[in-house]
Parts: C-alpha cells; structure tokens; sequence
C-alpha cells in the first residue's frame, strides 16, 4: 500500500558577504537535525509567498532586514524525508541592514564556498553546496 507523504515548503538564503563568504547556522539542540550546519530560512506559513517568509525568517532568526528585490532564486532542494517530502527553495542575497548574528541562540558562522563540505548539513542541503560554489 502506498501512503501520501506530505509536502514541506521551507525556503533558504544563502546570505553572501562582501568577501564571498556565506552565513550559515547550526541548529540548536532540541530541534530534529540538531548540531547540523543550514542555510538559514524556515516553513513557508499558508498564505505566505516564499520570499515574505524569507524576510520574516531572517528578520526573527538573524536580526537582520532584507528586501524582495535583493532576493535572487539560485536552485532548490526537493528531498523525500521519512515522514514528509521537503521542498526547500534557496535563494541568494548579497544586500541587507542590520549586522547578522544568532538572534535564537544558535550559532553562525561566515564561511567560505569551498569550506562548506566542512560543515555537516542536512542531506536536502547538501546538494545545494555544489550550486553555491559553481555561482561564486
Ligand atoms: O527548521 P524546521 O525544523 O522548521 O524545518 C522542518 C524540517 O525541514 C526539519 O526537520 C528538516 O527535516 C527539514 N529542513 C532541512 N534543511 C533545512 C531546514 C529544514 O532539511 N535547511
């Protein structure tokens, strides 16, 4: 028999600094995945377009103000998880306000491209990396 996975929509930024480096953020203890190294985002809620989740995500978890029109779509990431299947759109933004840092506890970290693999990620993540260091 087969059953009906449900469908996860989380959305992702991929924040880049003046010196190529991206910010990524570890997930803290407590939460599924917890100790592993993402591209900061969240759930996309009902009604919500996926860059105003953005911007509301990044805004909670980093401090930081972002607009749509620095949002830039790269690539996503379509992962079937044992209990639901994750639709995860990354999306690249060199331009905010505010000065980033772990506004819920967690830790962040500036890396370059190719020190990513360094990071263990979620599997949906990971194939994201290769997209990033072929952009930068
Ligand atoms: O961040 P949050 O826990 O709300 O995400 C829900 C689920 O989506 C996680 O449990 C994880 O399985 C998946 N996820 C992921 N990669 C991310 C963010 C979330 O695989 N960057």
């Amino acid at each position: 028999m087969t059953t009906t996975k449900s469908m996860l929509l989380v959305v992702a930024c991929a924040l880049i600094d003046g010196d190529g480096r991206v910010l990524i953020s570890q997930r803290p203890e407590g939460k599924a995945l917890a100790g592993l190294w993402e591209f900061p985002g969240g759930k996309v809620d009902s009604g919500e377009s996926p860059e105003d989740a953005l911007i509301r995500e990044l805004s909670e978890e980093l401090g930081i103000t972002v607009k749509a029109p620095c949002l830039a779509p790269l690539t996503f990431a379509s992962f079937n998880y044992e209990t639901f299947h994750l639709l995860m759109p990354l999306y690249v933004c060199r331009r905010w306000e505010g000065f980033a840092s772990g506004c819920e506890g967690q830790a962040i970290k500036w890396v370059r491209p190719r020190d990513l693999r360094d990071y263990p990620m979620p599997p949906a993540d990971e194939p994201l990396v290769a997209h990033l260091i072929d952009l930068l």
